[in-house]
């Protein structure tokens, strides 16, 4: 293959990767797999369907458990394997915190709500008006393509969760 063959290769391939419909869906999870000519083999059915169901951000420790206890066998380095290849083709969300990875279902970019009582992290879509945008390319130069916001706060008023 020629030097210029290849780099239009090397582009078209970068094209498709970047107009991948998004995941909305375990089908659509699924139907991803099948589209990258990855197996879909039951253990990862397994974890695919578990991460839609839970709709939340879960560590490789809590889907093995949670997998076992319902009943389905799934071995630890299947789960960390599987979860590594799906993160790895953007199939589902990886994200690193300081006490380890967490998994969650949604892969196209949309933004967290961190509780600080409860641990957990929900999702959101947030939309940032179109102003606001134009005002932090102005601020650095730099053209925004993508962004993802955390926010902070207790899920519970600070005087309940004393109790807890
Ligand atoms: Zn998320």
């Amino acid at each position: 293959m020629g030097k210029l063959t290849q780099q239009l290769t090397n582009l078209n391939m970068q094209k498709q990767a970047i107009s991948t419909k998004p995941i909305r869906s375990l089908e659509d999870a699924l139907a991803q797999c099948q589209v990258l000519g990855m197996r879909v083999s039951r253990q990862r059915r397994f974890i695919l369907e578990l991460l839609w169901q839970a709709n939340e951000h879960l560590s490789a420790r809590e889907i093995y458990d949670r997998l076992n206890q319902q009943g389905k066998e799934i071995g630890h380095t299947s789960v960390y394997q599987n979860l590594e290849a799906l993160s790895s083709q953007g199939i589902i969300e990886c994200i690193e915190r300081c006490d380890g990875r967490l998994y969650g279902n949604i892969s196209d970019s949309h933004s967290h709500v961190n509780c600080i009582d409860t641990n957990q992290i929900l999702d959101v879509h947030i939309e940032l008006p179109e102003d606001f945008i134009r005002q932090v390319e102005q601020q650095t130069g730099v053209r925004i393509t993508d962004y993802s916001i955390n926010f902070y706060g207790y899920r519970n008023s600070r005087e309940n969760s004393v109790n807890c």
